[in-house]
């Protein structure tokens, strides 16, 4: 069943939009919403964070080759330049049935700004966005991750700067004569954005080689993956030169030329001080002494709770146990073999609640991507399925024009549709920054989800590729300059595909 709200009532003709979140997919949907709205309607993002953070360059910060100045910028001049009100706040709960003082729908936010900090206040909405992205569950594991724990991250321009420094040291390490361990990659077994430790763990070996220290490292690349390729979405097939290969093969073969050792089908539990102890799908345990750490915490939904109008708790109706939200997906429990491409969501609507939409990560998906796997003592050694920077852009674009119609045509406007299993996406891991001694290996894949009833081998072997070399390097610095250009709303931001 799902509620119909009819926001354009007489008494209140103009809507009023809010996003949460001001990340990839909430500040698309934002820069959108107020190109296209005809002037009146209000469009509200709410973010706890006052700067915009271009998160695929926390890479480059972590090895020390930008700094967090180049890949954040203040939202708050943009928005007011867009005619957007942002309120600095994190949202704790939505009462998507009004409350007892009010029916209309509400959202209520906490405060973060240091002059308002910790005051609460519920926001009325026509229309929802949540687009608040992951939460970063380091708590998984115990001693995982830079707040107390005996890891670094770069999921944050912070944790990265904090990463650069450790490997600074390291290198300072190595350079004194003494042999160290660096491991790079996951730090539970159901992480998502191998993608992004994959990266990492490139730029990794190009810092070392660059300091001439590569010869007294030990570079480990420690996932989740059963087999390297799989980045969460089961591996990939590409066509090269009339043949076949696998992103298991070409993967593979990136590694033993820089040198880097994989530790595949691993599950961290825990991690002391210069220990790092896994279990292995067969089942056993095993420890791995280090020097540096990047593990990427597995992500969760933000917590939201729900409530009905007198306050009752309704979360799960909203949202799944993972705190990620429900929408359009067939969330049907069924084994691999029958998973299908339909299963995965189209409008991003919520379930039951025809004004609220969830895009990017905070959208619950229907299953993983990639065969899911369980050690013999039951433990669950899988990727969560990626939803990457563009994917999470054309989610954003989507519900803002699903917005702009129903306001401009009426409420029977048919929502626009982007599923996963009809999109594109391209992951491009650089290594190094200079623009003659960079490198990338550059993978493009359409759609993410595979679809078996219509390509054989799952994806398009046009559009999926893997390729290496310093052109694909010039293609992510473009896109750093390109994604900034856009999210600053300059000049023609709106040709900027997601
Ligand atoms: C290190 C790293 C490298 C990556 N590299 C690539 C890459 O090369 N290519 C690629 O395509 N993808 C990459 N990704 C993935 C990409 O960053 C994500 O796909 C993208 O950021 C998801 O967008 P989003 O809007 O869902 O979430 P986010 O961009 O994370 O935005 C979430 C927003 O919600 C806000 N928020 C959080 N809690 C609340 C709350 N309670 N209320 C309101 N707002 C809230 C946050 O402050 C933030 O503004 C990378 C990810 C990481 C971690």
């Amino acid at each position: 069943m799902c509620l119909e709200v009819t926001p354009m009532k007489a008494s209140h003709p103009m809507a009023d939009i809010v996003i949460l979140g001001a990340g990839v997919s909430g500040h698309t949907a934002a820069l959108h919403l107020s190109r296209l709205l005809p002037k009146g309607h209000k469009v509200t993002v709410v973010s706890p964070n006052s700067q915009w953070n271009w998160i695929p360059s926390n890479i480059w910060v972590g090895v020390g080759k930008m700094t967090k100045k180049d890949v954040v910028f203040p939202l708050a001049p943009v928005y007011a330049r867009k005619g957007i009100d942002f309120v600095q706040a994190k949202a704790t709960s939505l009462w998507p049935r009004g409350d007892a003082d009010d029916p209309r729908p509400a959202v209520e936010v906490e405060h973060t700004s240091d002059s308002r900090r910790g005051q609460t206040e519920r926001i009325r909405y026509d229309y929802l966005v949540n687009a608040t992205g992951p939460q970063l569950k380091f708590q998984m594991t115990q001693g995982l991750g830079p707040h107390g724990g005996h890891t670094v991250s770069v999921c944050t321009a912070e944790h990265a700067v904090d990463a650069a420094a450790a490997l600074a040291e390291t290198i300072a390490t190595l350079k004194a004569g003494t042999p160290q361990t660096l491991v790079v990659g996951m730090g539970h077994g159901t992480c998502t954005c191998e993608g992004a430790a994959f990266e990492y763990v490139f730029n990794v070996d190009h810092e070392l080689r660059q300091a001439g220290v590569r010869d007294r490292a030990r570079l480990v690349y420690l996932t989740n993956e059963k087999e390297l390729g799989d980045f969460g979405v089961g591996g990939m097939t590409f066509a090269e030169s009339g043949f076949e290969t696998t992103s298991e093969l070409w993967t593979g073969s990136l590694f033993r030329e820089r040198g880097v050792e994989a530790i595949l089908g691993a599950h961290v539990d825990k991690v002391e001080p210069g220990v790092v102890h896994y279990e292995t799908l067969d089942g056993t345990r095993h420890t791995l002494d280090f020097d540096f750490g990047m593990l990427l915490p597995p992500f969760g939904g933000v917590p939201l709770t729900a409530h009905d109008r007198d306050g009752s708790d309704i979360t799960s109706e909203l949202f799944a146990p993972s705190g990620f939200m429900k929408v359009d997906a067939d969330y049907t429990a069924k084994p691999y073999e029958e998973w299908r491409a339909a299963d995965w969501p189209k409008t991003y609507q919520a379930v039951g609640y025809d004004n609220i939409w969830a895009v990017g990560i905070a959208f619950a998906p229907p299953h993983q991507i990639s065969r899911p796997h369980k050690s013999p003592n039951g433990t669950v050694i899988a990727p969560s399925p990626p939803r990457t920077g563009m994917p999470s852009g054309v989610m954003g674009k989507t519900a803002a024009l699903s917005i702009v119609d129903r306001i401009k045509r009426g409420p029977s406007a048919p929502n626009h549709e982007a599923s996963m299993a009809n999109m594109g996406a391209a992951c491009v891991a650089s290594a190094g920054t200079g623009m003659r001694t960079g490198s990338a290996a550059a993978m493009t894949m359409m759609p993410v989800v595979p679809d078996y009833e219509t390509y054989r081998t799952g994806r398009s072997l046009e559009d999926t590729r893997g390729e290496i070399g310093l052109s694909g390097h010039w293609v992510k610095l473009m896109l750093h300059y390109l994604f900034i250009h856009k999210a600053k709303g300059r000049l023609g931001w709106q040709f900027i595909p997601e």
